[in-house]
């Protein structure tokens, strides 16, 4: 299939070519012709799909032949929970957009609102928003929603994880009743669901992402270990099977500090980016990460989200995530478009009920290998025989000093390349937690796209995370 059989006009067709796509992805396919009829849309599809063309292409293509927009109004409002993925949305928007003559910007909190208010003032065609800081500018009276045509809610999963469906809820009461909704989504909650069934009216449903395609297609494997030697197996991995580009997470952004340091004490060129970083810091980290001169990106989960990195080799979980999902969303970083990745995760013997979760969600379980001299002393508590109740498993205890130890790696065997499966059985009590930090500081940028009426499309905005 070709993009000139989906029926977008000639200027759009000009700037895929530009971008050197020659064509459409499986959900570019299906949702372009869709949308272009104006229907709505449930989408379950992750980030490196091309998801945001299938969404931005036909929009642009509805708003082009439509009169200029006055006065505060928008026509097409794209909702998303991070102020990165805002602004690289906000830059497709302008790169679709080169040779049209349409006008659009990007608003996300943590920044000044009268520069964003200042660029609403004339009205614009796109909105690429965050839900806290546009319902700011929505009480301020700084954009109207009475001339909204398109809703899209991109990564609708995350918004509602980041808490934002008050704010949801809010702006799409004031959005006029008569318009386009466009839902995506990587997983599919209940929530998720109840909000599209109250959002969406005959939706054309696109899958093309299933919940579990990263974890299918990306080569994943469990490095049990003791806690305190992680970032010295780490440092061992990186040398030994010469990593020259590995994206880390940490579950906190203290954690991500104290690992930089320990690399760095091993010459291992490492940075970390985080919300308590300044935004020069995380621009600073993420470019010499993309060129090659920091080996190692250290990154917590809201910091990563959005990241598009082509051709990431390999993803550490140098902890697991309290939210199995995140695991899904940290290991499709790797592996996007058919290239090869592999995920490692070294986990601890706090961790075991964690990896279970994991192994639920993915409805797999992960190969584990031992590696020499790192095999793990501590062992968890004695499990509670299934059925007995809630246990005490997902808590982190101490490991017991003597008696029977009981690795919690069944089927394991160290050093080598040797490995085994296992994994599976045990529920937790652990309480899965939601990360919503993410700290915000950035300024929006507006755009006008193409026709030469001045650009200031802020690529770094490109490269900033955070809500509101
Ligand atoms: P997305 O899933 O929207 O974040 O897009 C992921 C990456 O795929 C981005 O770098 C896009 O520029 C790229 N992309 C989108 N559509 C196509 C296409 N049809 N052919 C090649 N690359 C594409």
């Amino acid at each position: 299939m070709t993009f000139e059989t989906l029926g977008l006009s000639e200027q759009l067709l000009r700037a895929t070519a530009e971008m050197g796509y020659t064509e459409p992805t499986p959900i570019q396919a299906k949702s372009i012709p869709a949308v272009l009829k104006g229907g709505d849309i449930l989408a379950a599809a992750q980030t490196g799909t091309g998801k945001t063309a299938s969404f931005v292409l036909p929009i642009l293509h509805r708003l082009s032949d439509k009169p200029a927009v006055k006065n505060n109004q928008v026509r097409a409002l794209v909702l998303t929970p991070t102020r990165e993925l805002a602004a690289q949305i906000q830059q497709s928007v302008v790169d679709y957009g080169k040779h049209l003559n349409l006008r659009s910007t990007v608003v996300f909190g943590g920044v000044k609102i009268n520069p964003q208010m200042m660029k609403l003032r004339g009205g614009v065609d796109v909105l690429v928003a965050t839900p806290g800081r546009l319902l700011d500018l929505y009480r301020q009276n700084a954009v109207k929603f009475d001339q909204v045509e398109t809703l899209v809610l991109d990564e609708a999963d995350r918004m509602l994880d980041m808490g934002f469906i008050n704010d949801i809820k809010k702006i799409l009461a004031a959005l006029p009743k008569q318009r386009q909704n466009l839902l995506f989504s990587a997983t599919f909650s209940n929530d998720i669901r109840r909000l599209a069934g109250g959002l969406l009216h005959d939706p054309l449903e696109i899958n093309v992402a299933p919940k579990n395609t990263a974890a299918e297609t990306v080569e994943q494997k469990v490095y049990p270990v003791d806690k305190a030697r992680k970032a010295e197996l780490l440092s061992h991995l990186i040398r030994t099977e010469g990593w020259h580009q590995a994206l880390v997470f940490s579950r906190t952004k203290h954690g991500a500090n104290k690992l930089v340091k320990l690399l760095d004490r091993d010459d291992i060129r490492a940075a970390a980016i985080h919300g308590n970083k300044s935004q020069s810091q995380r621009t600073k980290a993420l470019a010499d990460f993309k060129r090659g001169k920091v080996q190692v990106l250290v990154a917590t989960d809201i910091a990563s989200r959005g990241i598009d990195i082509d051709q990431l080799p390999q993803v550490v979980n140098f902890d697991l995530p309290n939210v199995p999902e995140d695991y899904v969303h940290r290991i499709g970083r790797t592996g996007r478009a058919g290239n090869e990745g592999r995920a490692i995760s070294l986990v601890s013997a706090d961790e075991i009920s964690l990896l279970h979760d994991i192994e639920r969600v993915i409805n797999s379980n992960i190969e584990r290998q031992e590696i020499e001299d790192f095999e793990p002393n501590h062992t968890l508590p004695a499990s509670r025989p299934p059925g007995s109740g809630r246990g005490r498993q997902g808590q982190n205890r101490p490991p017991r000093k003597n008696g029977a130890q009981q690795k919690p790696w069944s089927g394991s065997k160290s050093g080598g390349g040797r490995s085994a499966n296992g994994g599976g059985g045990g529920r937790n009590s652990n309480g899965a937690s939601r990360n919503t930090s993410g700290a915000n500081r950035n300024t929006g940028g507006a755009s006008r796209t193409g026709g030469g009426r001045g650009t200031s499309g802020n690529t770094h905005d490109a490269e900033n995370f955070g809500n509101r």
